[in-house]
């Protein structure tokens, strides 16, 4: 659970945080394209959104969603340096653009008030999944969309 705001940093802490936004963002396939520098929001850390950021290699198709994804490569991954995830989950970070920048400012709105006062403590609103092969599943994807 939460640990008290006093235990020193750094900290973390799995939140389960409802998230309407990722499900409801209508993007498409082609708004991303190789190379892009991307971030997936995963929650909010010192009073910013928080996330994992990788880099758009190819497409790849997302078996969850059945649907058209995108091969990531995340730097930090580790044995999952390469996952599958679907484009409503990623956000720009390599250039500016205003799609994802309102859905990052609507995502700061809903998360932040609600983690506020978590200071030195990275939140994980567990939100995402990755599978044994490699595919990042949004929770609301797992139970068959909301
Ligand atoms: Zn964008």
């Amino acid at each position: 659970m939460l640990p008290p705001s006093w235990t020193s940093p750094p900290a973390s802490a799995f939140v389960p945080t409802p998230d309407p936004l990722t499900p409801a963002r209508d993007i498409t396939h082609q708004h991303f394209q190789a190379g892009d520098e991307i971030v997936v929001i995963k929650g909010v850390a010192d009073g910013e959104l928080w996330g994992d950021a990788m880099r758009v290699v190819a497409p790849s198709w997302h078996t969850l969603t059945e649907e058209d994804g995108w091969r990531l490569r995340d730097a930090d991954g580790g044995a999952q340096t390469f996952i599958t995830a679907h484009p409503r989950y990623l956000v720009h970070l390599s250039r500016p653009c205003p799609d994802c920048m309102i859905y990052l400012r609507a995502m700061g709105d809903h998360l932040l008030p609600r983690h506020a006062g978590a200071d030195n403590t990275v939140i994980d609103c567990g939100w995402y999944t990755t599978t044994a092969v490699g595919q990042l599943v949004h929770i609301a994807d797992v139970h068959g969309g909301r």
